[in-house]
Formats: C-alpha cells, structure tokens, sequence
C-alpha cells in the first residue's frame, strides 16, 4: 500500500511538472474569409487558453465588422448612413479615423468607399458590374462624403455609396490579438490572417523567417527575412480573383476608375504594427511602384518589397542597404 502511495505520488508530481512546464502550441482555422494561423509559446495549459482568446477575438471582430453580416455595424451604416446618422463605438470610430488618415496621406488610394464600385464585384461567382453600374459607382467613391461626428455619428452625403474595412480589418484584429497575447504574459508568437502576420518576440533564441512568395509561382520563395517584433502584410492580385478575356479581376480595386488596379502583381509592407503595414499594402497596391514607393520612402520605420507584371523585384532603400 505504501508502495501504491510513492507510485501515485509521483505520477502525481511528474504530471504537476508537466504543468508548469512552456512548450509551443499551434492551430489555424478560417475565419474573416480567410485562414488565421498561430503559433504561441505558452506554459501548458495556459497554451490553450492563448489560443481561444486569439480565436474569441478574431470572432468577435468579424461579427462587428464584415460587410457580409447583416447586423454588423458596417452593415448597418452601408443600410441607413444616407438616411440618418449611425452611431457608431469608439472602436469602430478610431478605425474609421484610421482609414481617413491612410485616405490623406495616400492621396486617395486607400479609400473605403472603394467599396461603392468593390461591392459589385463577385469573385467567386466571376461576376463584375457592367458600365453603367461601374459609372454610377465611381461617383459614389469618396472619403469626402463620410462624416464623422465628435459625439461618432456616421453620416453619409452621398446615397448608395458603401464602405468596407477589409483593407485593415485583419491587421487591426492581429494588432489586438498581439495586445492579448502580451496581457497573458507571452512572449514568443507567430500570428498570421491570410497575407497579415505579426511576429512577437523572437523564437526562442533564433529569429523568425518570413518568406515573400513569388505571386506566380507560389512554391519560389523571393526573399526570406528574420524578423521579431515585426508586422508583414501582402497584398496580391492572387488571393482573391478571376480571369475575364484573358484580364486578372481582383479584389483590391483603384478608386479612381471602380476597377482592379493593374501595375503590379505583390507588395509585402514591414511596419511596427500591423494596422500599418495591412493599410500601407492595399494602398502602395494601387499606387504603384514610383508613387507607392515614394511614399514607404517617406514614412519612418516601414520597408517595402514590389513584384511588378514582369516579375522584376523592387525594394525600399534601407532593405538593401544604399540609404
Ligand atoms: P487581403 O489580405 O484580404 O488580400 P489586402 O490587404 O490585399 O487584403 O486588401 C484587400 C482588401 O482591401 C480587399 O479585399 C478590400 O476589402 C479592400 N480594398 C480593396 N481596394 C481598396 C482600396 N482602394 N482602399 C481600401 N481598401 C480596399
Ligand atoms: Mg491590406
């Protein structure tokens, strides 16, 4: 019997270490259509607890904000916002700032009422508008028109016209999920949202690699970086497109014209946050290499890598060193 006790004790003690002791936890699952993965480095079982809290969050910002949900708040401002003020959380008022704020400095690329013209593309049932639906949307384009009151009412001038955040809904939702992994004391993770990740801390002693994908050849890796403490973003005309009379039909659209911008095929931005770096990439996509590239110049602490259609590689200067 006292045999059985010692026996038991010390399973009992050698599964009480195995509690305290940090290991790597992964999982990845779909959501904000796309795949979120992560990878945590975490005490067992707080492991666990880490990665429903990634996953409670990620939920909670795709019911608040997908265009596709009817009563999400973007839903319901693309609904009334031309007939009455819509008041809106603060949350969601600092990302409209935010999304005005890329609108300025960009000059007009980044804009979330590309949604007007954007909303009439359907990439899975290769449907796009025709002219007429494409004119009477571009007039509709235009940060101008959204207001934003002190007390966050969201009023639109223009009616018809709609918005979508899915130019930083994931970087914001990653930028959150790093905050909570910090809160929870952890040190060390990788979390991507489709072509949005952010790398907390190193990985234990080494660095992370991220690799840029060729855009057309996706098993060719163009440039491998270590990063800690870093968000990459890619924008790219493969994620989500169809092919029309030998055109590409993508989802990240110019302004200007209502229709999928064409200079360039990838853009991955590094920035200390990922609500940058996902904001910078859509927006540098739609410049273009000279003006995109001028701006990522001018910005402190942001790096950019450029595939154009023939495949030739740009980068910003301090990535090469010759600033
Ligand atoms: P993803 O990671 O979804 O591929 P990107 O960072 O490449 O995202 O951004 C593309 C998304 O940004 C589109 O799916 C659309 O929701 C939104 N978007 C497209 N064009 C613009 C634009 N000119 N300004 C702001 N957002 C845009
Ligand atoms: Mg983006």
């Amino acid at each position: 019997m006292a045999r059985l006790n010692r026996l038991l004790a010390a399973l009992l003690l050698s599964a009480l270490g195995t509690t305290v002791q940090a290991q790597w936890v992964s999982d990845s699952w779909d959501v904000m259509g796309t795949r979120a993965q992560v990878e945590i480095w975490a005490p067992d079982p707080g492991g666990a607890a880490a990665v429903g809290a990634v996953r409670d969050e990620f939920e909670r910002l795709n019911t608040l904000l997908s265009p596709w949900i009817e009563d999400s708040v973007i839903s319901r401002i693309n609904r009334l916002a031309s007939s009455e003020p819509v008041h809106v959380s603060e949350e969601v008022a600092a990302l409209l700032n935010t999304s005005r704020h890329y609108n300025i400095l960009t000059d007009g690329a980044f804009d979330i009422t590309f949604a007007s013209a954007g909303h009439l593309y359907d990439y899975r049932q290769q449907v796009m508008p025709d002219a007429d639906a494409l004119a009477q949307a571009r007039s509709q384009i235009g940060m101008q028109s959204l207001s934003l009151s002190p007390e966050n009412a969201v009023v639109f001038s223009k009616p018809g016209m709609k918005i979508d955040l899915g130019g930083i809904a994931k970087g914001y939702a990653i930028d959150r999920a790093v905050a909570i992994l910090r809160d929870l004391g952890i040190q060390h993770a990788w979390i991507s949202l489709g072509g949005d990740s952010y790398t907390l801390g190193d990985r234990r002693g080494r660095p992370w690699m991220v690799g840029i994908r060729h855009p057309r050849n996706q098993t060719e890796i163009v440039l491998s970086i270590p990063v800690n403490d870093l968000a990459v973003s890619t924008s790219g005309d493969y994620e989500r497109f169809f092919i029309k009379d030998g055109e590409r039909i993508h989802h990240i659209i110019n302004p200007v014209s209502g229709e999928p911008a064409g200079q360039v095929v990838s853009v991955t931005i590094l920035a200390s946050a990922s609500i940058d770096a996902d904001a910078l990439s859509t927006s540098v996509f739609v410049m273009g290499i000279e003006r995109g590239m001028k701006l990522v110049e001018s910005l402190d602490d942001v790096s950019a890598v450029i595939i154009d259609q023939s495949g030739k590689v740009f980068y910003s200067s301090d990535l090469t060193g010759s600033d």
